[in-house]
């Protein structure tokens, strides 16, 4: 008998959607994927080898609206015409992670938030992986978990959520939810509203039972108000810096204590191979993940110790003249650059600029007059910022592309001083990516040393 064969339509031909269009084709479903854009040359390949149908630079409707199932790219908003005339026709619009996981039985490892959510995905992967587990990483970061589960499915995957990514999730489940911090970003897209960004996150608790956990930053104030208004089964996990009762990770006199059903044990936070408030809860939901998974805390504690910084992240670069380079580029808003700031001990010298996305720098200003030196603005447009600091920082200079930024820098900073780029914004103005601007950084530090020793 010739049954008919399930139509799998995708919608962007990015990591995520030619991940979906293989694992649908290995599936035995007719797969048709199409993007309004263009689809690189890597992705093309991919596509033509497994026999995949696509198109790009528009959306054939009639084509796209005959499918049983759609999985849209992240990126694609739901507001999108397409998307409403698929909704409208009754189509289920799921996401790729949605998809991947009905063909795998791994345990899940989610984290989400609105800042960390690679540091932690990272550090909870490789620690996972220090321990031998056969364990692959999703989401925002590596490949596809639809690809994954197509080509070499794992016991394990700890993956990386955005909120964007949360949506159009359903029967999905995490056996461990990891909620880091709930601050604006990406407003826009939730109709400027903070309660369905929040919403939004903790979509990642659907389907949770009494035999999964979550684990949470108890002091962020979104959440808190989130968890009094939702319901969930879910074992709780809460870590603070604070040593409270229910804590489950806390600091006590400069150790850092875990307590969970699984196992009890500590670490010097001076240990920890990350700096900075911020990456102390960074180490700690990946760490409380690693317990409930049952590794062993020898292995837990050393890979807490020798993970290596994430490129983009508080990344040192060098010290020339007595001066330290830190590449922060990720830092594209303002809450990121507070936890910079946060764990610098000297004076320092801040590059800030680029795309502003709405940003109220209030939230910096304390730190920005306790620790900064001098501010350099690098953006097409800088009146915003200048407008803001001036006056309340000894030094601001309006730059406009990384080189003019540098060599302002390299006048302003003396031995013992930060050159810190942790810019508040997106990059989008002089950039092509924040990969692109932390890079440029990078080249620009490599030619001030070479600079520096030829005059030596
Ligand atoms: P995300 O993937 O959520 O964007 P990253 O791990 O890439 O987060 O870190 C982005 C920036 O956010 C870093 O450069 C750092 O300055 C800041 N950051 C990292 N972890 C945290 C945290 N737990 N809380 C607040 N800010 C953080």
């Amino acid at each position: 008998m010739n049954e008919k064969k399930e139509i799998l339509t995708v919608l962007g031909g990015g990591e995520s959607g030619v991940g979906a269009a293989v694992l649908g084709k290995t599936k035995g479903m007719q797969v048709f994927l199409s993007d309004m854009g263009d689809i690189s040359d890597h992705y093309r390949e991919i596509l033509d080898s497994e026999g995949i149908e696509y198109e790009t630079g528009h959306h054939t409707e009639e084509r796209i609206l005959e499918a049983d199932v759609v999985v849209k790219s992240p990126g694609i908003p739901p507001c999108s015409p397409i998307v409403r005339k698929i909704m409208d026709k009754g189509i289920p619009v799921i996401s790729e992670i949605e998809f991947a996981a009905r063909y795998t039985d791994a345990k899940m490892v989610c984290i989400t938030g609105s800042n960390g959510k690679t540091t932690t995905t990272l550090l909870t992967y490789h620690i996972l992986k220090e321990a031998g587990l056969n364990v692959g990483l999703a989401g925002n970061v590596g490949r596809s978990l639809a690809y994954q589960v197509a080509r070499a499915d794992h016991d394990y995957y700890v993956i990386e959520l955005s909120s964007f990514q949360l949506e159009n999730m359903y029967d999905f489940k995490a056996d461990i939810a990891v909620i880091m911090n709930i601050t604006p970003d990406h407003l826009d897209r939730y109709d400027n509203k903070m309660e369905n960004y929040a919403a939004a996150k903790f979509r990642i608790l659907r389907n949770q039972t009494g035999d999964d956990w979550f684990i949470y930053w108890k002091d962020d104030p979104v959440i808190k108000q989130q968890l009094e208004q939702i319901q969930t089964e879910a074992m709780q996990l809460p870590f603070s810096e604070l040593q409270e009762d229910g804590n489950a990770a806390y600091v006590d006199d400069g150790i850092v204590r875990f307590v969970t059903p699984r196992e009890v044990w500590d670490i010097p936070r001076d240990r920890l191979a990350l700096p900075g408030l911020h990456n102390l809860y960074n180490s700690m939901a990946a760490g409380l993940s690693a317990s409930i998974l049952n590794i062993r805390k020898e292995d837990i504690r050393h890979a807490l110790e020798n993970f290596e910084a994430v490129e983009h992240r508080l990344e040192y670069v060098d010290t020339i003249a007595g001066v330290r380079y830190v590449n922060d580029s990720k830092a594209t808003n303002v809450n990121s650059t507070w936890y910079a700031l946060e764990s610098m001990t000297g004076p320092t010298v801040l590059i800030l600029g680029g795309k502003d996305k709405g940003n109220d720098y209030t939230e910096i200003e304390p730190l920005v007059r306790k620790k900064v030196k001098a501010v350099v603005c690098m953006g097409k447009d800088n009146a915003k910022l200048i407008d803001f600091f001036s006056g309340k920082v000894p030094e601001i200079r309006d730059t406009h592309s990384i080189s003019e930024a540098m060599e302002a820098c390299a006048m302003l900073a003396s031995d013992g001083d930060t050159v810190l780029l942790s810019p508040c914004c997106a990059s989008f103005d002089l950039f092509s990516s924040y990969e692109d601007r932390g890079r440029q950084f990078k080249q620009q530090v490599r030619i001030l040393r070479d600079r520096t020793i030829g005059k030596d």
